[in-house]
């Protein structure tokens, strides 16, 4: 693979560097007709620490390790301020509503009484001003009739981490003295996927493994009738160095085809059984839609995370990267949420095209494929403006589904970069070597590219 190198005017005051900082110039991206967005999403680490040891955690086992040098759990004058921040970024924005994850290490580590404590300081703190939709992602081990009553309490939603049944789940996710955790995973998602506390269930996270039986991973996750799965791709970079994913090697489109076969599964006989985000992400990009995660697609982010000592940081899964990489350098306290969106890391991800490579600025699937998640385009050296590690498995994806849609008579193809009607809209791409479409359909407009 060759370096990607960058050819929009106005991006760079220095090569040589690890793009985007100190290269991206906020202000000639400005004059280039980005706006900063504001920030719909909180993502805040309650709970430093976690009580298993899953071998691709890129918390513990990636670059970074500073989670050991931080507080184990956000205090008190972390959330007022994280809260106070939040108000006064809605207020600022007009925005009515901001989601909350509640994320670490493991957030149930809190406790029930200092979770509760912890969810009325952010919702107090930012009152009047906007409304907080708190949902909390947990690997389950300590979801007991207590935490549910205090969740439920709070209306805090509920996101379980496993990775299939149990041969699967404890291949990866594991307590520290190395025996699975599918038995006590189990226990929590059983009670909260139980009558009681059924409506608090958001959804189930899968890291895929390739080397796990993609159907019968998908049957045991749809078994609990999740309102939406999230499959993951192993976060790993360009790195050589960088944490293996589980199973085998990425860039060979095994990740890929074991996305399509459960693909199959889920649109041939399970429409309606449970959303597949990723699945439904690449479906609406097909279709000239916009996408709602940073997995795929061109949607800019706009998410921040507040760490547990109230630093402001970028998405936790830059922790594969290097050290510090995820840091922004602002925090809680000396810092509003506006001056996260103008921070050149967060701004190169809301730049749809501009932010990509040549490699991908040229490459039919772009529109669909965005490049992939942000993480998995870091090579050192020169940074993030490369093709994903997962690249091929992409690939491998987006042509099936779309094969697929066409099968089914639905307006998308192979080329979906040039195909009229499915992608494109508004789109005035920088990039002479990226064809700009004439579709208006569905109004999908990459920001700013
Ligand atoms: S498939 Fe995605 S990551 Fe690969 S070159 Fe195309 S846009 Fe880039």
């Amino acid at each position: 693979m060759t370096v990607d190198e960058p050819s929009a005017p106005g991006l760079l005051r220095e090569a040589a560097t690890e793009w985007p900082i100190p290269a991206l110039d906020v202000d000639a991206e400005r004059r280039y007709g980005w706006r900063p967005l504001p920030l719909r999403e909180v993502v805040v680490k309650l709970v430093g620490p976690c009580n298993l040891a899953c071998d691709y955690c890129y918390v513990y086992v990636g670059a970074d390790r500073s989670w050991q040098h931080r507080p184990a759990m956000a205090s008190e004058r972390v959330l007022q301020r994280t809260a106070h921040r939040i108000g006064e970024h809605a207020q600022r924005h007009g925005l009515e509503r901001v989601r909350v994850v509640l994320h670490g290490g493991e957030p149930l580590l809190a406790g029930p009484e200092h979770l509760r404590r912890a969810v009325a300081t952010l919702r107090e703190g930012a009152a009047p001003a906007v409304r907080l939709d708190v949902t909390v992602q947990t690997n389950g081990i300590l979801l007991d009739a207590t935490m549910l009553d205090v969740l439920a309490g709070q209306g805090v939603m509920v996101g379980v981490s496993i990775d299939g049944g149990r041969a699967q789940n404890d291949r990866h996710r594991v307590h520290r003295d190395g025996t699975g955790s599918y038995d006590d995973v189990r226990r929590g998602l059983d009670l909260l996927t139980g009558p009681r506390f059924r409506s608090l269930f958001s959804g189930l996270l899968c890291t895929v493994d390739p080397g796990h039986d993609p159907i019968a991973v998908y049957e045991e996750l749809a078994q609990y009738s999740p309102p939406t799965i999230d499959f993951l791709l192993p976060h790993r970079t360009w790195a050589s160095s960088g944490p293996a994913p589980p199973g085998s090697e990425p860039t060979a489109g095994g990740h890929g085809a074991w996305l399509t076969t459960v693909f199959d599964r889920w649109f041939t006989t399970s429409r309606g059984e449970t959303r597949v985000r990723l699945f439904d992400d690449v479906l609406r990009l097909l279709l000239g839609g916009t996408a709602r995660s940073d997995q795929v697609g061109l949607s800019p982010a706009a998410f921040v995370v507040v760490d547990t000592d109230g630093t402001l940081q970028q998405v936790d899964a830059l922790k594969v990267v290097a050290p510090g990489a995820p840091e922004t350098g602002l925090n809680v306290f000396d810092h509003a949420l506006d001056d996260v969106c103008v921070h050149p890391a967060i701004v190169a991800r809301q730049i749809g095209l501009r932010a990509l490579g040549a490699t991908c600025r040229s490459c039919r699937l772009v529109r669909v494929c965005g490049g992939g998640h942000y993480t998995h385009r870091y090579r050192p050296g020169s940074g993030f403006r490369h093709p994903s590690a997962y690249c091929a498995d992409l690939q491998v994806l987006i042509d099936h589904v779309a094969d697929r849609l066409v099968a089914t008579g639905q307006n998308a193809g192979r080329d979906a970069g040039q195909v009229p009607g499915h992608v494109g809209g508004t789109s005035t791409s920088d990039s002479p070597r990226s064809p700009p479409s004439t579709a208006t359909r569905s109004g999908f407009s990459a920001p700013n590219a």
